[in-house]
């Protein structure tokens, strides 16, 4: 579904990613595992759209979404894809609704279809109770839990994750660890996870890129990496 081909970016002649190549299929779980500085956000910024490739092609299924050589690179909008940050980034003077809601307008469905599909996505997270509540009067998780619900509701073919649970305590983090995978697995989409906490990774993971200095050393699923000596 998502594949990557001889990827790689460039800042000021240095590259933060180097001739990346991987594919994995629809449904796919992929986390991107590595320390500080080793290019995994952006990667992440390369599928969204939000950063475009130096040289290399990404096509998400069929549609090439990115390539270096001519220059393409589809806007984030254009490209059925969901971002959930660490940060959040919920808009402090909307309720839990009015952010769910927004992407919803601006992919210009009806109201009663937002009205729905707002409902739906406040459902799977266990926030309906929070619908007219601001962010600001809302804990943490339950921040994070608008912020998934809020990239759902529109349904996006492709979900990417950059380190969502790194703010949250220990207890939360865990809990949060199996809300995201049911969230996943309800949509269907395939998606992109971010992290350098390796439990993390293994225990959520499909497939596991461990990258090093811009490359991918390692890519294969959590029981093979694990069982390797
Ligand atoms: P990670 O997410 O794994 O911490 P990043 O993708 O953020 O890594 O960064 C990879 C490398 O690219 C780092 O050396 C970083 O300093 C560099 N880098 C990232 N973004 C930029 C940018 N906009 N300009 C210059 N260098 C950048
Ligand atoms: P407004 O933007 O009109 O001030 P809100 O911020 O309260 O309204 O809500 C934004 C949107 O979310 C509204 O269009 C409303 O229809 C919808 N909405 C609010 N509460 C719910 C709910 N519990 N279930 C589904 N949709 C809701």
């Amino acid at each position: 579904m998502i594949s990557l081909d001889k990827i790689t970016k460039s800042f000021a002649g240095t590259n933060a990613v180097n001739d990346v190549s991987f594919s994995v299929p629809e449904g796919a779980f992929l986390v991107l595992l590595g320390p500080s500085g080793c290019g995994k956000s952006t990667m992440l910024r390369m599928l969204a759209g939000l950063d475009q490739p130096t040289s290399g092609k990404i096509h998400f299924g069929d549609t090439l979404v990115a390539d270096g050589a001519s220059g393409l690179s589809a806007p984030p909008a254009n490209r059925d894809a969901g971002l959930v940050f660490q940060s959040y980034a919920l808009w402090p003077h909307m309720t839990v609704a009015g952010n769910i809601e927004w992407p919803l307008k601006i992919a210009g469905l009806s109201a009663e279809a937002r009205r729905t599909r707002i409902a739906e996505a406040m459902d799977m997270l266990g926030i309906s109770a929070l619908a007219n509540r601001y962010p600001g009067e809302i804990s943490g998780g339950q921040q994070q839990r608008v912020a998934l619900a809020r990239m759902i509701a529109p349904r996006p073919k492709v979900m990417l994750f950059d380190e969502p649970l790194s703010n949250l305590d220990a207890t939360l983090r865990v809990e949060m660890r199996f809300e995201l995978l049911k969230v996943h697995a309800a949509s269907r989409a395939t998606s992109v996870y971010v992290t350098h906490d390796q439990m993390e990774a293994m225990t959520m993971a499909t497939h596991v890129a461990v990258m090093n200095n811009g490359r991918i050393e390692q890519f294969d699923t959590p029981e093979r990496l694990l069982a390797e000596p």
